[in-house]
C-alpha cells in the first residue's frame, strides 16, 4: 500500500489480479446457494454511455454483496449484436457489418473491464456468432413444428424509388431515410410467431411475479396484452342466410346499437355485396382503406371515414334492423373485425354517428344513490333520454332496453350473455389486444430464417443437423432492392432436403428481439454444441434472481422473453413459467443542457453527454461508480454532477488515509479485548458499527444503495471522531477501530471494489475480498442505547452510571449504591432514602 491514493494504479493492479485469478468465473459445481444477477445485454454501438455505467454499477454492487454473503454468484454479460446500426453503417460507409460489430465489442469490453465490473467473461456470448444464432434457428424450427411460426401477408414500409423495405426508424416522418421519397405500404409474406396462444398465460402468470416487478411495468404489460371480457353476438343479415359476428365488452348497451360497422378487410364483405347496386362504390372505398392499413393501427386519432353498404342486420335482442357500414376505425385484427355501433356509449361510435348523422340512443343512465343500494326490479321510465353532447361510457342502469331495463350494467352484462348463449346467438368470450409477433426482417444483419423453398415440395424446414444456416461473409449493401441476402447466390441457391432438386433459401432474417428472448439461459451453459443449453445446468441457475435494465423495455423484450420461457417450458427445457423473479428498472442519467436550466437524458445531439472513459481517467472507476450509486435512488433520475464525483474521490481518499494510518497496527496485532473494558466512546463506536451493518444489509436487500452509502459515510465520520493514535492505542480501542474499519471497507466493496481490495490487503488479509465475509450485526450491540444517569448524594452530583434505557428501578438503585464514589460518601452514614427518577436521576439521601 502506498501512502497516497492513486486510483489508476490501484485499479489496474486489481483488474489484472482478478483477470489472472479468474476471480469472477462462476462454477456450475458449487454447493453454495446460487444467485443470478443480470443486467440487460447491450447493443454494441461502440461506446458505453453513462446509462450503461449506472446499469452495470447497480448489478455489480448486488453481485459483490451476494458474493460476500456467501452465494455462488452468476454475473454474466454478452452482446445484442445483430441489428440495424451495423447495416446502416454498411450502407452509408461501406464497412463490413461483422468487422464493425467485432470492433465495437472489443472497445466496449475494454471499457467494462476498465470499470472493473465483475463479469464472468468465460460466459460471454454474442448474438451475431453462428454458435449463438444456431439456437435461434433451432427454436424457430421447434415453433414451426408446433404451428407457432407461420407466414402471412402483412404490410411493410416501402421505398418505391429504391425498391426496398424500410424499418419504422428508416421511414420516420413518412419519407425514406436515404432518398427522401414518400414511403408507401406494401404487402409482403412475412413470418409471425403465435404469441397470442400464450396471451392468457401472459396475464395469468403476472400473479407469480407481482411481488418482484415494478407495478408500472406490469401495468404496461397488461395493457399490451389487453385482455377484455365480453361477448360475441351474431347479427343476422336481412334477406340472407349470413350472420355478422361482433365482439363487444358492453352487451348491456345493445339496445342502443344503431349500426353494424365492418372492417374493410372483413371476409364476408364481398359475399354480402354480391348483386348489390352499391357494390362498386363500397368495394372502392374498402380498397382505399386497405391501402392505409399499415398506419391505421397506430393512428387512433385519425378522422373517421365510412360508407353505408345498403345492407341491414337484425339486432337479436330488439329485433330491430340496423344499417351495415364499412369504416376505417374498425380493424380486422381486433375482435371479429365487426362492431355494433353504440354512439350513446362509445366515443368513437359517437364521433362516427355525428359525422354521418346516425341515430344516437341512450340506453344506460348514471346510477343515482338510491339505485346503488338495491338492484332496481322494475324499469324506470323509458324516457330518461336527453340530448347527449358526448358518449356516456360508464356503467350505469339500463333504460330503453325492454325487459332488461332497470338492471345495473354489471348484472345485465352477465345475464344478457347467458341469455344470448341459451338462445344460440352469442356467448360470453374473452379477447386480447396483443397481435402475433412479426419476426421477418428483410435485412442482412440477423439470424437467417431456416427454411427452404422447393418447387416440388413447397416450404421445407432446414433439417436440424444442417444448422446453423450461416450468414455469408458479405453482401451488396446498396440499400436498394429486396433483402441483401437475396443478392447473394451462394446463400440463396441450395438443394431441397427432401427431393434434392435445386431450391432457394428464405432470405428474411429474424427480429433481434428473438436473440434477446432467451440469451440469459445460454449464459448458464454458453459453450454447448448439442443444445441451446443443458436443462440440468439451467435448473441450477434460473430463474434470474434480479434483472436490471431500463424501463424502455417494459413491453417488447420483457413480454417476448416471458413468452419464450413459456414455450421452453412446453418443450420441457425449463420447469417454471416465469424467467425473472425480480426486476429493477433504473432511472435515467441526465445532465444540464448547457446554457439552460433543463436536465435532459445525456445525448450526443444535445451536447450534454459525459464520456465514462474521461471520468475513469480523471477520478477513477471506484469514485465514478460510488457517485453514480450515491447520487440518487436507483429507480430515480440521476442528475450528473462533477462536484459529486469529486466528493466521492475525497471520501475514498479519507478512508484510504485512515487505513494507511492504522494498517501497521492492525495487520501486526490482533487485539482482542472483553467488551466491558471499553470506554463510553469506544462503546458508542461499536454501537454505530453494528447499527450501520444492520442498516446497510437491510438496504441492500431492497437495492436502496444511495442510503447505504450515506450510512457508511456516517460511520466513517464517527470513526474519524474517535481520535486515537494507532501507535499508543489500547488493545480495547484498537479492537473497536478494527471492527469499525473492516466492516466499513467490506461494505464499501460493492461500490468501489478496487480501492477496497487494496485496503483489505494492507490490513493483512490474504486471498482478496472474495474470501471475505459480509459483517453480521449483533442486534444487542446495535440496539443498545446507553443512558448516563447522574447520581447525587444529598442533592449534590457525585457520580454517573452507564446503563440501558430499559433498566429497572431496583437495578438502578443497586448500581448507584455500588458505585465507588458514592460508597465512599455514604459509608458510615444512615441511609434515609433513595429517590429514583426513572431514566433521569438517582439521589441518595443520608444523614
Ligand atoms: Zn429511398
Ligand atoms: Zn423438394
Amino acid at each position: 500500500m502506498d501512502e497516497k491514493y492513486f486510483p489508476e494504479q490501484i485499479e489496474k493492479k486489481w483488474q489484472q489480479r482478478w483477470r489472472e485469478s479468474r476471480a469472477f468465473e462462476a462454477s456450475n459445481d458449487d454447493p453454495r446457494p446460487k444467485f443470478y444477477a443480470l443486467e440487460m445485454l447491450p447493443y454494441p454501438s461502440g461506446f458505453l454511455h453513462m446509462g450503461h455505467v449506472r446499469n452495470y454499477a447497480i448489478g455489480d454492487a448486488l453481485a459483490w454483496y451476494k458474493r460476500l454473503q456467501g452465494f455462488n454468484v452468476l454475473h454474466p454479460i454478452g452482446w445484442d449484436s445483430f441489428g440495424q446500426p451495423a447495416e446502416q453503417a454498411a450502407i452509408k460507409r461501406g464497412v463490413n457489418p461483422r468487422a464493425w460489430t467485432e470492433e465495437n465489442i472489443a472497445h466496449m469490453r475494454g471499457q467494462m473491464q476498465r470499470l472493473g465490473i465483475s463479469y464472468d467473461w468465460s460466459r460471454e456470448i454474442a448474438a451475431h456468432r453462428p454458435d449463438y444464432y444456431k439456437w435461434d434457428q433451432w427454436f424457430f424450427l421447434k415453433m414451426l413444428e408446433r404451428g407457432l411460426a407461420y407466414k402471412k401477408n402483412s404490410p411493410v414500409n416501402w421505398c418505391p424509388k429504391e425498391e426496398t423495405v424500410l424499418s419504422n426508424e428508416q421511414s420516420s416522418g413518412g419519407v425514406c431515410w436515404r432518398c427522401g421519397t414518400v414511403v408507401e405500404k406494401r404487402d409482403l409474406e412475412q413470418w409471425f410467431l403465435r404469441i397470442t396462444e400464450y396471451a392468457d398465460q401472459l396475464i395469468a402468470h403476472i400473479a407469480q411475479i407481482e411481488a418482484g416487478w415494478p407495478e408500472k411495468v406490469l401495468k404496461r404489460q397488461r395493457d399490451w396484452v389487453g385482455r377484455s371480457e365480453g361477448a360475441y353476438i351474431d347479427f343476422a343479415v336481412k334477406d340472407s342466410d349470413k350472420k355478422i359476428r361482433v365482439f363487444t365488452t358492453r352487451i348491456d348497451t345493445i339496445f342502443g346499437a344503431t349500426a353494424i360497422v365492418l372492417s374493410a378487410e372483413h371476409p364476408l364483405l364481398s359475399e354480402l355485396l354480391e348483386g348489390s347496386a352499391l357494390k362498386t362504390d363500397v368495394s372502392a372505398f374498402a380498397e382505399k382503406i386497405k391501402k392505409q392499413s399499415a398506419t391505421r393501427a397506430e393512428a387512433t386519432e385519425e378522422v373517421k371515414e365510412g360508407v353505408n353498404t345498403g345492407l341491414l342486420a337484425i339486432n337479436p335482442f330488439s329485433g330491430e334492423s340496423v344499417p351495415v357500414w364499412v369504416a376505417n376505425y374498425v380493424l380486422m385484427e381486433y375482435g371479429t373485425g365487426a362492431v355494433m355501433s353504440v354512439p350513446a356509449h362509445d366515443e368513437r361510435d359517437y364521433e362516427f354517428a355525428q359525422k354521418y348523422s346516425l341515430p344516437i340512443r341512450q340506453v344506460v343512465a348514471p346510477v343515482s344513490h338510491d339505485q346503488q343500494k338495491a338492484e332496481p326490479t322494475s324499469p324506470k321510465g323509458t324516457d330518461q333520454s336527453v340530448e347527449m353532447t358526448h358518449a356516456f361510457t360508464d356503467y350505469g342502469v339500463l333504460i330503453n332496453s325492454g325487459e332488461w331495463g332497470g338492471k345495473l350494467s354489471e348484472v345485465a352484462i352477465r345475464e344478457m350473455s347467458q341469455f344470448a348463449e341459451k338462445r344460440g346467438f352469442g356467448k360470453a368470450a374473452v379477447t386480447y389486444r396483443i397481435r402475433d409477433w412479426g419476426v421477418s426482417r428483410q435485412r442482412f444483419w440477423g439470424a437467417p430464417v431456416p427454411v427452404i423453398y422447393c418447387e416440388n415440395c413447397g416450404m421445407v424446414p432446414v433439417p436440424y443437423e444442417q444448422l446453423p444456416v450461416v450468414l455469408p461473409q458479405t453482401a451488396d449493401f446498396s440499400g436498394k432492392g429486396e433483402s441483401p441476402l437475396a443478392g447473394v447466390p451462394e446463400f440463396v441457391n441450395t438443394t431441397c432436403p427432401n427431393c434434392k432438386a435445386p431450391a432457394r433459401r428464405e432470405t428474411d432474417t429474424m427480429d433481434t428481439f428473438v436473440d434477446s428472448s432467451w440469451y440469459f439461459f445460454r449464459y448458464c451453459d454458453p459453450h454447448n454444441d448439442n443444445a441451446p443449453f443443458d436443462p440440468e445446468i439451467v435448473k441450477q441457475w434460473t430463474p434470474v434472481d434480479q434483472y436490471i435494465g431500463g424501463d424502455s423495455h417494459a413491453v417488447m423484450h420483457l413480454i417476448y422473453t416471458r413468452f419464450w420461457t413459456k414455450f421452453m417450458r412446453d418443450l420441457g427445457l425449463v420447469d417454471f413459467d416465469e424467467p425473472v423473479k425480480k426486476l429493477l428498472t433504473q432511472g435515467m442519467v441526465t445532465n444540464r443542457v448547457e446554457g439552460t436550466d433543463e436536465w435532459k437524458a445525456m445525448s450526443k445531439s444535445l451536447g450534454n453527454g459525459v464520456d465514462p472513459d474521461e471520468m475513469i481517467a480523471a477520478f477513477g472507476s471506484d469514485a465514478t461508480r460510488l457517485f453514480v450509486l450515491f447520487a440518487a435512488p436507483v429507480e430515480n433520475e440521476l442528475r450528473w454532477s462533477e462536484s459529486g464525483i469529486e466528493g466521492a474521490v475525497r471520501f475514498l481518499r479519507r478512508v484510504y488515509t485512515m487505513v494507511w494510518r492504522w494498517h501497521e497496527r492492525l495487520s501486526n496485532r490482533q487485539d482482542s479485548v472483553a467488551p466491558d473494558q471499553h470506554s463510553p466512546e469506544a462503546r458508542a463506536l461499536r454501537r454505530k458499527t453494528h447499527q450501520t451493518i444492520a442498516k446497510v444489509t437491510s438496504d441492500f436487500e431492497h437495492l436502496h444503495l444511495n442510503t447505504s452509502v450515506a450510512a457508511l459515510m456516517e460511520l466513517f465520520n464517527q470513526l474519524s471522531d474517535f481520535n486515537v493514535d494507532p501507535a499508543t492505542a489500547s488493545p480495547a480501542d484498537s479492537f473497536v477501530v478494527r471492527e469499525a474499519l473492516e466492516s466499513l471497507i467490506i461494505m464499501l466493496t460493492p461500490f468501489s471494489p478496487h480501492a477496497v481490495e487494496e485496503m483489505w490487503e494492507a490490513l493483512g488479509h490474504e486471498g482478496g475480498l472474495l474470501k471475505a465475509n459480509w459483517p453480521v450485526a449483533d442486534p444487542d450491540l446495535a440496539r443498545r442505547e446507553e443512558l448516563e444517569i447522574p447520581i447525587q448524594v444529598n442533592g449534590k452530583l457525585r457520580s454517573r452510571v452507564i446503563t440501558t434505557p430499559d433498566v429497572s428501578e431496583e437495578d438502578l438503585r443497586a448500581a448507584a449504591l455500588a458505585d465507588d464514589k458514592v460508597r465512599v460518601l455514604i459509608d458510615g452514614h444512615e441511609l434515609v432514602k433513595i429517590i429514583v427518577v426513572p431514566k433521569r436521576l438517582v439521589n441518595v439521601v443520608v444523614r
